[in-house]
């Protein structure tokens, strides 16, 4: 099923096209284009606030209900949760960035799809 196989090809940060070249040369740094099939993964300028979404919503998330459960349960005192809270925020947002702009590169590719895609049985509109 062409989700599955876009989404396996974004959490193994691959091309959305191709699914064999690698998005990321460095840890925050991408490749502008698919050393495999070519093509650019930047469509447009600002293309990747879009992975924002991901990156911000996944994190607020994950704060959202842990700060309230660990402070009113009584399993760790305010200041060390606002600090931990914090420290977490700014690490995890730096540790999910690939897969945050690999899954929106996916997303897009899903919902707004580009010529070239290989082996998800897309036929051409
Ligand atoms: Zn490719």
């Amino acid at each position: 099923m062409r989700f599955f196989i876009l989404l396996r090809r974004a959490l193994r940060l691959r091309c959305p096209l191709c699914g064999q070249g690698k998005l990321f040369r460095g840890w925050l740094t991408m490749h502008r284009e698919c050393p495999n099939c070519g093509v650019k993964f930047e469509r447009e300028p600002g293309f990747f606030l879009g992975s924002i979404y991901i990156n911000y919503g996944l994190t607020s998330l994950i704060v959202a209900i842990a700060y309230p459960v660990l402070l009113f349960g009584g399993f760790v005192a305010e200041t060390p949760l606002l600090i931990g809270s914090l420290v977490f925020v700014v690490v995890f947002s730096l540790l999910i960035f690939p897969w945050a702009r690999s899954l929106w590169l996916g997303f897009d590719q899903w919902r707004d799809p580009r010529e070239g895609e290989i082996g998800t049985g897309r036929t051409k509109d």
